[in-house]
Order: structure tokens, then sequence, then C-alpha cells
């Protein structure tokens, strides 16, 4: 298991990461990851791509704030830890191809690609809920309670929700949904 600082340090490459191709823009998207009993998360309202480790969050499982200011968006990942042990990381992502599927509400008449048939597992999509409020936590909360085989959500416009066993899982699962979403925008050339 890595050390509190190491967590820090991973969590703050993740946001230039994602940030620098293009899955957070401005201050969108909120990044965390669990260690025993507390959970370290980016901080809210700033942009994940400019982090130093020093402001990442620390919050216990509870939701006590124990240093930094986090995300608007606690509820909402400490209720994915809360019902799901096996999952260590959260991403949440305004990602566009993700995105704009949340406009979708559903994947009709859905074809998956060879990788995404093998990789993506089923994508589930939860109503609107105003971001960051305890509405959203729980819808969210009981989706991924209620469908133990799925690590990808989509929070109707808004965005994604992708879960992992670590950050680099969680990461790697919000790529396979972006590339999805942006060969079934390439394919469909949906009209909303
Ligand atoms: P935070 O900056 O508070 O994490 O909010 C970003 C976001 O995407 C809210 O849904
Ligand atoms: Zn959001």
């Amino acid at each position: 298991m890595p050390s509190e600082k190491k967590l820090k340090e991973e969590i703050t490459l993740l946001g230039r990461f994602l940030y620098e191709r293009g899955f957070f823009f401005a201050t969108t998207g909120n990044i965390s990851a669990r260690m025993r009993e507390v959970v370290f998360i980016t901080p809210r309202g700033r942009c994940k791509g400019e982090l130093s480790p020093k402001e990442i969050s620390k919050i216990s499982l509870k939701g006590k704030v124990i240093s930094g200011e986090p995300s608007s968006e606690w509820r909402m990942h400490l209720g994915i830890y809360g019902v799901r042990q096996s999952v260590k990381a959260v991403i949440h992502a305004h990602s566009p191809f993700a995105t704009f599927i949340s406009f979708l509400g559903k994947l009709k008449i859905l074809r998956f690609d060879a990788y995404s048939e093998t990789h993506l597992g089923e994508i589930r999509f939860i109503s609107y809920f105003k971001p960051g409020s305890e509405e959203l936590a729980e819808a969210v909360a009981e989706a991924v309670g209620k469908n133990p085989e799925s690590d990808i959500f989509i929070l109707k416009r808004h965005g994604a929700v992708v879960l992992g066993k670590d950050l680099k899982e969680a990461r790697l699962n919000l790529e396979r949904l972006e590339f999805f979403a942006r060969l079934f925008w390439l394919i469909k050339g949906y009209k909303i």
C-alpha cells in the first residue's frame, strides 16, 4: 500500500495528466483514493491540472475533514467507498464525449467495438441531480451498490464516475469510456 505522501503525489500527477489530455477542463472533475479508513481527495473549485500535493484534502470515511478543503462531491466519493469495499479510487470527469453520452439518457441500439465489448462492462445511467448535492451522492451510492459488476456510471447532463481498485485502474476505465463514447459519436453522428 502506498504511503500518504505517495498517494497525494499520485493524485496530483493524475490530475495533471487528465487535464493535459482533455479529460478535465477548467475546474471540473475530481479524484479520490482510499487508504484504510481515510480518503484523499482533490480540493474544491480548483483546476485539477495545477495542484500541488499539499492541497490534496484528507477526510475520514465518515466525512470528517482532517486537512484541506475537499471537493464539493466528497459525499459522492464517500458513498461509493461505503457500498463497495473493493474500490480504492474514484474519478469524476466532465470529459466531452462521456458528457455527450450523458445527454442521450441511455445507449439505444448500442454496438460495442471489439475492445469495448471485452473491456468496458455495463455502463449505468444515473438521473440528474444537482452537482455536489446529497441527492446525487445517494443516487450514485445506490447505483454502485446495486450494480456490483459495473465500474462506469454516467451522470445525466453532467459527466462520468469511474471506479477502480487503484488510481491506474480508475484512469483506464475513464480512458475506455471516453474512447467508446467518442467512437459512438463518430459512428452514430447523433443529434440530440
Ligand atoms: P469540485 O472542484 O468541487 O471537485 O467540483 C468539480 C465538479 O465536477 C463538480 O461536479
Ligand atoms: Zn461534476
